[in-house]
């Protein structure tokens, strides 16, 4: 989907609170970085749709993005603190019908919080693990007793380590070509971290392991990967210690969560954390943070997740140029550390306006 003079179309998915200011500011970048390149398709979801329709997610909202777009950016939506009759999250079920299978999510600064570069990617699997949510709750005489199933599939497993190898192998070539010949520096090497707990469960988590390094070892194109595991624990610990070693790491759904989590506040803010949905046929691009009811409306949600969100989504879809000068603009205003632009979240007094401004003066 990425002709030269056609007209890309994007979907455009703000859903609930600052979803709604984020993403007409991340549009603003992209609009601004490669002009009229872009057409904008803008989409209707959420909890306050749900409100107003009954319906969270417009079966016509999946099927445009289906039919007419290259690629699309989702805002964030509410969770209702309550279960509420008829709504379900309509983020979870636009991954399950465009089959977004793997969450990708960079975690990159140049002065992380160990005051070291942070520059790796956690790709998270997005549909099996104990996400399939089958428990169970039986009364017995001694008591209550709860049970959950987790399941790990050869075939997702496999899935999530070929994006898992393919993204390593790209990253590679970009630091190749953004290096040079310069002499002196390292030599690059590509590094998955295979993350799981195999000692304890040896056959979920050993199926997930042996099936990401099956992938290495039917493919010669992925043959000069460095492969290493990682036990989910000592990665959180390694994380936080040396951050600096990683590359990218590999995990089965609710171990990439908890990790994703805490590689965030590495990096500071929510507020900065893009990621994107990806699947074989379809990239959603989501800033990780939520729908921020306590500052919506009042235009000083920060931008940056959503803009790094649209990046990626770029990158996905052959647009790496566009994404990569978005992407060093950001680290521009972030380096630059001006109170008076950046938003309350990172310490400043600025606006979402004030970030997106500064942003395309970076471009
Ligand atoms: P939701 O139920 O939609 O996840 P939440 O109350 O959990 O909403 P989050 O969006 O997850 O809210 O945010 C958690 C905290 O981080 C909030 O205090 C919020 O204001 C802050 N925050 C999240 N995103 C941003 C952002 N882009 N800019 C500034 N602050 C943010
Ligand atoms: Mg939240």
């Amino acid at each position: 989907a990425t002709g030269t003079g056609k007209k890309l179309t994007i979907g455009l998915v703000p859903a609930d609170g600052i979803g709604r200011e984020v993403i007409p500011a991340a549009q603003k970048v992209m609009e601004a970085a490669l002009p009229n390149r872009f057409s904008f398709l803008h989409l209707d979801c959420g909890f306050e749709h749900f409100q107003k329709t009954g319906v969270a997610l417009p079966a016509e909202t999946v099927q445009r993005l289906r039919d007419e777009c290259a690629g699309a950016l989702f805002g964030a939506v509410s969770s209702p603190s309550h279960k509420v009759a008829g709504y379900s999250s309509p983020i979870v079920a636009l991954r399950k019908q465009l089959d977004l299978y793997a969450n990708v999510r960079p975690v990159a600064s140049p002065l992380g919080a160990t005051g070291k570069p942070i520059d790796m990617v956690i790709i998270r699997e997005n549909t099996e693990c104990l996400y399939i949510k089958s428990e169970r709750l039986l009364s017995t005489p001694l008591g209550k007793i709860a049970f959950a199933d987790r399941q790990i599939t050869e075939y997702a497993s496999k899935r999530i380590g070929r994006m898992a190898y393919t993204i390593a192998s790209q990253r590679l070539a970009a630091r190749r070509a953004a290096s040079g010949s310069s002499a002196g520096s390292l030599p690059p090497k590509a590094t998955v971290t295979i993350v799981h707990k195999s000692n304890v469960l040896s056959i979920t988590d050993g199926l997930f392991r042996e099936s990401v390094r099956a992938v290495q070892a039917d493919d010669p194109t992925f043959a000069d990967i460095h492969v290493e595991e990682q036990l989910v624990d000592s990665m959180v610990y390694r994380m936080f210690r040396e951050p600096e070693v990683f590359d990218v790491a590999v995990a089965p759904n609710l171990y990439g969560d908890i990790i994703s989590d805490g590689a965030a506040a590495l990096v500071g803010s929510l507020g900065v954390v893009g990621s994107a949905n990806v699947g074989d046929t379809f990239v959603l691009g989501e800033p990780v943070h939520g729908s921020a009811p306590d500052i919506a409306g009042k235009g000083i949600a920060n931008p940056i997740a959503a803009v790094r969100s649209a990046a990626l989504l770029l990158a996905h879809i052959g647009e790496s140029t566009p994404a990569h000068r978005i992407n060093a603009a950001v680290d521009k205003v972030l380096v630059a550390n001006d109170p008076s632009i950046l938003t309350p979240d990172l310490g400043g007094r600025g606006t979402t306006d004030k970030v997106v401004r500064a942003i395309i003066a970076a471009l």
